[in-house]
């Protein structure tokens, strides 16, 4: 992601450089004239994924910087040190996010929180669920606006199907009025599924009903606009529902998740790994379970120090995810030592599928600097249900065991 900051002032721009520059995968640009800009903008071929602009210039006083900037199309936050005022046809641009008045910290603190939610918006997916055509395009378009992808339903029905498929789905707008189930009807059937704080749900109505937003809220709603909402209300709404489901989604990874790796803990793989276990057996569909280990990992730690064997130990996960789509569960064990949870592979698939990845760890090099690192892993493996989860679990240590015992840099399968 690259940014562009154009501002004259040495102090608001090193100030917004140290809040943006904690964020992972920005690259920042800065200009402090309109001529400098246009020279970055030749530069970089007008590649710019967000910019922030001032209406305040040397060599552009009165906001000559939007009608220039308006032919690149980049998403810009502007920075003002008047009050806003809403009817100011300069503020009528459509590739202008968002506006912010320069005075104090909290200037600074927005426009970063601005940013960082518009780069956020971009891992999610928002399902509108609406029978009006031009309503849908209206918030289709204001989306794309915020970087946030949309995913249009006409009906419940499809929206219901449409939910089955997508995973990335956190917000569901919807609609109250519409032929078939309306809008309250879908929001309390999806609360059935989804939980307040994994999919945010905003009801859209017309009518101006106090019993209707009521209503909407009982069923499981978490918010409610009315649809002659201004732009600014529409993007606080937004962002702030999608703020609250990204921070319940970081207190669970909190819980679920190895804080080194990213992957789920050993805590999460018996509660999830049992539910899993437990739906599969009852429609007996394939399940496997599989445990990798880093062979002789010690002699990595004692040659090279813990730091390298952390890398090493990252450097799995990594492997793994090119293997292995979010279907499985993968999970930190121990130390150096992975648990992954496969369903519907058939016994002959995985078995293909772990020689793979362990010949991906004995071919590849791990590059640290000047050292080059080759590790090879054993893989315990077993597909039988056996009595319970956890003894499948020991079935598949069994199995990591014989692989070490018979030469490691291996992959034994116990039925
Ligand atoms: P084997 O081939 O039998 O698996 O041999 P090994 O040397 O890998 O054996 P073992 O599993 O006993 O070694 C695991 C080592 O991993 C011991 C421990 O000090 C180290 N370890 C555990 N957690 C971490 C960690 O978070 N980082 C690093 N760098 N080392 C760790
Ligand atoms: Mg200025
Ligand atoms: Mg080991």
């Amino acid at each position: 992601m690259k940014i562009l900051i154009v501002d004259d002032s040495t102090t608001l721009l090193n100030g917004l450089v140290s809040v943006l520059e904690n964020i992972d995968s920005l690259k920042i640009f800065t200009a402090k004239s309109k001529q400098e800009c246009a020279n970055l903008l030749l530069q970089e071929k007008g590649k710019f994924d967000i910019a922030i602009l001032d209406l305040g210039l040397p060599d552009a006083p009165d906001g000559e910087i939007i009608p220039f900037m308006e032919k690149f199309s980049i998403p810009s936050i502007i920075l003002t040190a008047k009050q806003y005022d809403q009817n100011n046809p300069l503020y009528k641009h459509d590739f202008i996010i968002d506006y912010v008045i320069k005075n104090g910290s909290y200037a600074l603190d927005y426009t970063a929180y601005v940013v960082e939610r518009f780069i956020e918006n971009s891992k999610v997916d928002v399902l509108v669920v609406d029978d009006s055509r031009s309503f849908s395009a209206k918030i289709k378009h204001l989306c794309k606006r915020y970087n946030i992808n949309t995913i249009l339903a006409s009906c419940a029905e499809d929206a219901i199907k449409i939910m089955k498929s997508k995973n990335k789905i956190k917000l569901i707008l919807v609609d109250y009025i519409m032929p078939g189930m309306n809008g309250l009807e879908l929001t309390a059937l999806m609360r059935k599924k989804y939980k307040k704080d994994e999919i945010s749900i905003i009801a859209l109505s017309s009518i101006k009903d106090k019993d209707v937003v009521a209503k909407f809220l009982k069923y499981g709603a978490n918010d409610f606009i009315y649809k002659d909402f201004s732009d600014e209300e529409f993007y606080a709404r937004v962002n702030s529902n999608l703020d609250i489901i990204k921070l319940f989604e970081l207190s669970r990874d909190r819980a679920n998740k190895d804080y080194m790796t990213g992957m789920y803990n050993r805590r999460y793989l018996f509660e999830k790994g049992t539910r899993i276990y437990e739906k599969t057996k009852k429609v007996d569909d394939y399940i496997s379970c599989a445990i990798i280990d880093i062979d002789k990992f010690k002699n990595i730690n004692d040659t090279y120090g813990h730091d390298i064997g952390d890398i090493a130990i990252k450097y799995i996960p990594k492997i793994l995810n090119t293997f292995l789509d979010d279907n499985n569960l993968i999970s930190r064990v121990g130390g150096e030592e992975f648990c992954i949870i496969s369903k519907n592979i058939s016994e002959r698939e995985i078995l293909d599928l772990y020689e793979q990845i362990r010949e991906a760890f004995e071919e590849s090099v791990l590059t640290i600097d000047d050292l080059e690192l080759n590790f090879t892993v054993s893989i315990g493996l077993t597909t039988s249900f056996g009595s319970s989860f956890e003894d499948m679990l020991k079935k598949a240590d069994l199995a990591l065991y014989e692989a070490k015992e018979t030469g490691r840099n291996k992959v034994v399968l116990l039925k």
